[in-house]
């Protein structure tokens, strides 16, 4: 595997070296940038997190219908302790369960009932994924469509698709449009893709009239120079208005989310 240690690409991302380097090193950008960041992780992680980064940090956990754990009793106590804000980032389709399993039911009843923003991955994984670490990932379950159901039955669920369904638009397009609670985030695609492939996605949600529901997402993961070099992939970018910009950035999660404007 070289192409992990010399990849081919011009500004390669240098991760940290320890769970402590990369919260400092993530915090510092988070200041410095001005960033609201919901950050997702193990409920004793992101407590950690909390404590360092005060107001700027909001705290999420997934839920995981493979492993049962958290259990639905627990995810409730740590909603009402005010422990997590969200439920995210649910990674349902490394294991091969599509959004609409059964499985996932009682945790979308749960945060409908509780009125907790749900975020789950649609999209990409690292390429090959399959094949080194998620035998059960499968492309096809980032489709958007696979909501529809998930929305019908729970019409005030408040969920997200990270990634934005990547590559499938056709179908991004057509779940938002039937669905105007449903939401996307940018996380992965605006750091980690060719420029004009992530540039000519995120132009197709907008020019369908989706600009409002687009949210700004980094899931820099290991990498904290991916929050910066995501946020300056929508600062920079060419065809976007600085109200889109705005919007993207700040605007659209500030409603979802709803944040003190
Ligand atoms: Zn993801």
């Amino acid at each position: 595997m070289s192409f992990v240690k010399h990849p081919p690409c011009e500004s390669p991302l240098q991760s940290a070296s320890t769970d402590e380097e990369l919260m400092q090193r993530t915090l510092k950008i988070v200041r410095s940038r001005n960033v609201t960041a919901l950050a997702s992780g193990p409920p004793e992680v992101i407590a950690k997190w909390k404590e360092a980064g005060g107001e700027r940090i909001l705290p999420a956990t997934p839920f995981d219908p493979k492993a049962g754990k958290p259990t639905v009793a627990e995810l409730r106590q740590m909603v009402t302790s005010k422990q997590v804000v969200a439920f995210a980032e649910v990674g349902q389709q490394y294991d091969g369960i599509p959004a609409n399993d059964p499985r996932m039911e009682p945790y979308y009843a749960l945060a409908e009932e509780l009125d907790v923003p749900v975020g789950i991955h649609m999209g990409p994984g690292p390429p090959g994924a399959t094949y080194f670490f998620a035998p059960d990932y499968r492309m096809r379950f980032s489709s958007l469509l696979l909501l529809e159901d998930v929305l019908a039955r729970h019409p005030k669920l408040r969920l997200w698709a990270m990634h934005a369904g990547w590559p499938l638009g056709d179908d991004a397009i057509g779940a938002l449009y039937a669905h105007p609670q449903l939401y996307v985030d940018i996380g992965i695609i605006d750091y980690a893709f060719p420029r004009k492939e992530f540039y000519g996605y995120l132009q197709r949600l907008i020019d369908a009239g989706f600009e409002n529901r687009i949210m700004f997402g980094s899931d820099e993961m290991v990498w904290p120079d991916a929050l910066s070099a995501a946020i300056d992939s929508i600062q920079n970018a060419p065809s976007l208005t600085p109200a889109q910009k705005r919007d993207i950035l700040y605007n659209n999660a500030a409603r979802f989310l709803r944040l003190k404007q």
